[in-house]
Order: structure tokens, then C-alpha cells, then sequence
């Protein structure tokens, strides 16, 4: 064998590193296996490094290199943000936060065993939907419901039940893609359905269902079009016709709301969007809407309706594969319950709390946080507060924004400051609780709707470290 030269003869031996009173004490952080994995590859790292230059690290550089790798990958890579981006239910920062009530009940679920299936008045197996089901028939007005992991789960779920094998018949207006793949014609394949469009882009009559329908036909859906509008010379049918035109034919009418809300949204301010109840009122057969858009809670599918066709769905092997567990049943019905008491729920649940928020509130808000960020930011960057327009998110009332208020900041030179935007915007993504904002017209937004931590949000930017270089 060749030598591998006198750099190679100097790196520690790894039983050496391992001896140091530095790794000792990061046994004790990480355990002896992953610190001996850590030490071997800083080991190598020394051992390419070495054949370019001569001095090799001691033992002890070697092995707080080793601690800094661990360090950096032990890191939670599930972590709180400040969502300033001004989307308030942003679906790539985890959607609706979810009221305190729901934390505590979730975090008690995790801790003991619960009554999950088990009945405790008879003592005997129960059903995981009647831990809910009572709440949601009362919000709704359904005569029975269940729950499944999420809406994209429920539509599939309902799809494959009340239409495989047979046709589903769906406005061309209505074809629509949510983002994150969920495109209804794809998933019309999948549930086994054959899709039968009906009318055109912008034009659906009644007469256009009506000639569709067959003794093929095992359903009939309508598609809360989320997240766009079609404008000018348009035409669709209201759900309460297509409930008449179903009912005549015996067809159940499947309502896929989307975000569905529980309470009249015009009560804190915004448009009035059709609730569960009024889509259930209007004669639709099964309505499905998420738990972690407008409702406010965790991630969840919701399908109420009736009872037979509930019913139907229990009883597909499907239903298993996208239950809910344990900690989201307890978060939903501590969400659920809230519900109860519309007139405290602006305060308890953050969704509606954050929606409601009035712009001269968070534009005070934001003159209070000018001077800490100011100076976080340094001479580099000049901050603002500048109006926003908040967006509700999750593709709900997609025309509609929110006055809102926030802080630009803007690089104080006008020469490369869209590099010193990115550099900024990576600062801030740094922090121990990430800040995320928006790029608009040369500047950096933090619009302070979702911001309700000022404190903590002051006491984070201390990491920043822009001041010094600045
Ligand atoms: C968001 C949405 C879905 C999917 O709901 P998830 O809870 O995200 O799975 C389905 N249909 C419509 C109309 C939606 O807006």
C-alpha cells in the first residue's frame, strides 16, 4: 500500500476523539452512536482536506466539528414561523393555527389512553365518528356525519361510494385544480367514476343536468370553484335547483364546499360565504369542506349529510385508510365546540380572530414595531409602514382582501438592492423562529396581520446580526 503521506499518520485515531472531554459530554447530548457516525465523517472531511495542505486539525477541532454537525441536523425541522406574509390561512405554513382549547385537548389525547372506540355508557366498542358526529349534526343541521383525513379524502371517499362504476355529472365551470395535484378529473379516475361534463366554461343550465342524467348516473357534484371566478357572460346553476332537478331523479347531489365555514363570515366583517348549513338547507345530499381552512381547526375532512348515504360511506374499506386519529379527533372536537358560542369565538379562534383584525389595529401595531426592526435591520435598509391588502388563503373568497397594514423595509442604496432584498429575506428565514414575508415592488413586506406576538416577535429579531455588518 502506498503512503498516504505524514498529514494522514496525524489525524486522531476515532478511540482518541472519543476519549476527549468534549465527547464525552456530547455522549451524553447524543448518544455514543451518533456522535461515533458524526466524528467519522468529520474524520474523512479532515482526511480529503489533508492531501491539499499540510496542517490537520487537533482532536479537539475535530470533534467540536463533529458536535456542530449534530447540532445542525438535531435541529426540529417542524417549526413555528411568523407568517407575515399576509395569507392568513397560507397552505405551505401549515394553514389554520389552532385555537388553545384544541391544543390542550390534543396534547391530553397524546398523553393517556382515551375513550377512542369504546362506549362509556354501555362499556362496550365504539365509533370513532360519535365522538363528533353530535356536534357537527348541531353546527350543520345534517342528519348524520363522519370525518376523514382531509377534504381532498372526503371528496375521494364520497366519489367512490356513490359513484363507482357509474357516472358523475359536473359542470365543465367546475373542473377545477386546487394546487398540490388535487385536480377533480383526477381524482374522478381514481374513485372509479366516469366523468360526465355538462355545459360549458362559463354557461350551465339547469336543462344541461337535466339532459345528463340516466340510470347510469350514481352521482351528481358541485365544486365550490375556490380559487377563481369566471367574469362577464356567465350562468350556473344554484344548488338549490340542482336539488330539485337531483331529487326528481333520485340522484344523490354531492356539495363539495372546499372551506367551508360554519358561522355567516359577514358577523366579523368579511363577504358572507355560503355556510355548511345553508348548502345542507338548499337540498344538497352530502356536503364535504375542510377542517384547517376557514373552520379554523386541524387538518381534517368533513362529510355530513344523510344518514343512509353516511351510512354508505362507513362502510367502505376506504373509510379505514383515511380515518383521522386520536389527536386530531380531540383538536377537532375542542374546535367544534367553540362553535357553540358564536359570539366569543372572534377571541377564541385564531382564524377568525386574525381575519377579523381591523387595519387601523395593525397599522398601530406596526408604528409600535418600527424602531425595534429600524435598528434589527441596520443603516443597510430603510423600514416603512406601508398599507397591505391580506389575503384569507386556501383558495376562500379568492376576490376578496383584507385592508391591512405592515413594515417595507428597502435597501438604503439603490445599487444592488434586489440582491440586498435576498440577503435580508435569508436573514430573517434565519432567525430562531423564522420570519417569513413577501417581495413587492423593490421592497421587503411583513404584513402584521397573523403577527400577534410582539414581544417575541421583538425579542427573536436580536439574532438578526444585520446592524453589526451593516
Ligand atoms: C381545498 C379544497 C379541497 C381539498 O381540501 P383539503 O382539506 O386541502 O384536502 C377540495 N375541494 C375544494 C373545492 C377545495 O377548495
Amino acid at each position: 500500500m502506498r503512503d498516504p503521506g505524514p498529514a494522514f499518520r496525524r489525524i486522531p485515531a476515532i478511540d482518541e476523539l472519543l476519549k476527549t472531554p468534549l465527547a464525552i459530554e456530547a455522549i451524553d447530548r447524543f448518544g455514543r452512536p451518533a456522535l461515533l457516525e458524526a466524528l467519522r465523517r468529520s474524520v474523512e472531511d479532515v482526511r480529503g482536506a489533508a492531501s491539499e495542505q499540510m496542517a490537520v486539525p487537533n482532536a479537539d477541532a475535530i470533534v467540536a466539528s463533529a458536535i456542530a454537525s449534530l447540532e445542525r441536523s438535531s435541529q426540529p425541522k417542524v417549526r413555528p414561523v411568523f407568517n407575515l406574509t399576509g395569507t392568513v390561512l397560507h397552505t405551505n405554513l401549515g394553514r389554520a393555527q389552532i385555537a388553545e382549547a384544541a391544543v390542550e385537548a390534543a396534547t391530553a389525547a397524546m398523553r393517556d389512553a382515551l375513550a377512542l372506540e369504546f362506549n362509556l355508557d354501555t362499556g362496550k366498542r365504539g365509533e370513532r365518528d360519535d365522538l363528533v358526529r353530535d356536534l357537527l349534526c348541531e353546527l350543520t343541521g345534517a342528519e348524520d356525519a363522519t370525518v376523514v383525513n382531509n377534504n381532498a379524502g372526503a371528496v375521494l371517499l364520497a366519489l367512490n361510494t356513490l359513484g363507482r362504476g357509474k357516472e358523475a355529472v359536473i359542470s365543465r365551470g367546475e373542473l377545477i385544480e386546487i394546487g398540490g395535484a388535487f385536480r377533480m378529473p383526477d381524482i374522478m379516475a381514481r374513485a372509479g367514476t366516469k366523468l360526465v361534463e355538462v355545459g360549458t366554461t362559463n354557461r350551465t343550465h339547469e336543462k344541461d343536468y337535466a339532459a345528463a342524467l340516466g340510470p347510469k348516473t350514481g352521482l351528481v357534484l358541485k365544486v365550490h370553484t375556490s380559487n377563481y371566478r369566471v367574469e362577464g357572460f356567465t350562468k350556473s346553476v344554484s344548488g338549490k335547483a340542482l336539488a330539485d332537478i337531483t331529487r326528481a331523479q333520485n340522484v344523490p347531489l354531492l356539495n363539495d364546499l372546499g372551506s367551508g365555514t360554519l358561522v355567516d363570515l359577514a358577523r366579523y366583517g368579511l363577504s358572507h360565504e355560503q355556510t355548511v348549513r345553508e348548502a345542507v338547507a338548499e337540498g344538497a345530499d352530502l356536503v364535504t369542506f375542510s377542517g384547517d381552512k376557514l373552520l379554523g381547526g386541524p387538518q381534517a375532512g368533513f362529510i355530513v349529510g344523510r344518514c343512509d348515504l353516511i351510512a354508505r360511506l362507513n362502510k367502505n374499506p376506504m373509510k379505514r385508510a383515511l380515518r383521522v386519529d386520536k389527536v386530531r379527533l380531540a383538536a377537532i372536537e375542542a374546535t367544534l365546540q367553540l362553535y357553540r358560542d358564536p359570539d366569543r369565538l372572534a377571541e377564541r379562534l385564531p382564524t377568525i380572530r386574525l381575519l377579523a383584525r381591523k387595519r387601523d389595529e395593525i397599522a398601530a401595531q406596526a408604528a409600535r414595531l418600527l424602531p425595534a426592526l429600524s435598528a434589527a435591520v441596520g443603516s443597510g435598509y430603510v423600514a416603512t409602514v406601508v398599507d397591505c391588502a391580506s389575503q384569507i388563503g386556501s383558495g376562500a373568497l379568492p376576490q376578496e382582501t383584507l385592508p391591512s397594514a405592515g413594515i417595507a423595509i428597502r435597501a438604503a442604496g439603490a445599487r444592488a438592492s434586489g440582491r440586498a432584498l435576498i440577503a435580508l429575506a435569508a436573514a430573517l428565514r434565519s432567525l430562531d423562529k423564522p420570519v417569513i414575508g413577501h417581495i413587492a415592488e423593490h421592497a421587503l413586506v411583513l404584513d402584521l396581520r397573523c403577527l400577534e406576538d410582539d414581544a417575541g416577535f421583538v425579542r427573536n429579531l436580536a439574532g438578526l446580526g444585520l446592524a453589526e455588518r451593516a
